[in-house]
């Protein structure tokens, strides 16, 4: 996502062999044969997009680069506070209703940790609402790593990339709202499932993933809570990274998928593009 990634318009010099061809070109169609009888395969109007709001990749990068900063942010340690604060006075300078949700939880050792879950919302009365998720602590192991698979990683991708895009995305709803009313969840204690081989996998390990998620599917930050759809967002900073379709997506949300994205890209899976506000529109 660095600067070197940016559109860029054509050069001067680029452009002289277009205007070259140019006449040629319409040379070529004035003086074709008319063809009375054939019948002309137009391609299929696709549905017009609503305007994109701005999103600013190298701003994305930066709200990354400075929760690295922070060093690792594992639940209960001075990094990970320390992160959730400046999220907070972040999203409150941007305009949002912050709602804490604060709890202790239990880990699968047994240990109990903090928990701090971020709700920040733009114009909280619209009934109709899109919920946007990332988490944003980061694993306390680098067990899935040949390498120090002790030590607790930096995250800058698995954690950081989700709160990055949508940092920037809250930065431009500060500017200007967007239709519907926003909540973005900030999610914590996700990342400190059962590591492989910790103990016998079974069929409650998976339980032990999104501490964060699960307590706000019980304790919705406001009574009866109900958006019209969700995105989550984690790991999307890798290099050239491909977005497979998810399977409990599609069983449940099908409608919202991306209508427009499946007339404009691979069937199978979504990637995301290097200009401007591109990567908002491949996550949609
Ligand atoms: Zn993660």
């Amino acid at each position: 996502m660095g600067t070197s990634m940016r559109l860029q318009g054509r050069s001067n010099k680029g452009s002289w062999p277009l205007l070259w061809l140019l006449p040629v070109a319409m040379l070529l169609v004035t003086c074709a044969p008319d063809e009375p009888n054939s019948v002309k395969e137009e391609a299929p109007a696709l549905p017009a997009l609503p305007p994109t709001p701005g999103f600013d990749q190298d701003s994305a990068y930066a709200f990354v680069q400075k929760q690295v900063d922070f060093g690792p942010r594992v639940p209960g340690t001075p990094g990970h506070k320390a992160c959730a604060d400046w999220m907070v006075a972040k999203l409150r300078g941007f305009g949002a209703t912050v709602i804490e949700q604060t709890a202790s939880v239990t880990v699968f050792n047994g240990q109990k940790l903090p928990m701090r879950n971020i709700v920040a919302s733009w114009n909280p009365q619209a009934k109709e609402r899109v919920l946007l998720l990332a988490h944003y602590d980061t694993r306390p192991f680098a067990d899935k790593d040949d390498e120090r698979t002790g030590e607790p990683i930096l995250g800058a991708n698995d954690g950081g990339s989700g709160v990055g895009i949508l940092l920037e995305i809250a930065r431009h709803l500060a500017l200007k709202q967007h239709g519907p009313g926003v909540d973005m969840l900030f999610t914590d204690v996700e990342d400190y499932g059962q590591p492989n081989g910790a103990m016998s996998a079974d069929d409650n390990s998976i339980a032990t993933w999104a501490l964060g998620s699960q307590y706000f599917s019980k304790n919705p930050h406001v009574a009866n809570y109900k958006a019209r759809f969700g995105i989550l967002l984690d790991m999307c900073g890798a290099k050239d990274a491909r977005f497979y379709r998810e399977a409990i997506s599609m069983r449940y949300a099908p409608r919202h998928r991306g209508p427009h994205l499946e007339n404009r890209f691979s069937p199978r899976s979504w990637r995301t593009f290097r200009g401007r506000d591109q990567v908002f529109r491949g996550h949609g």
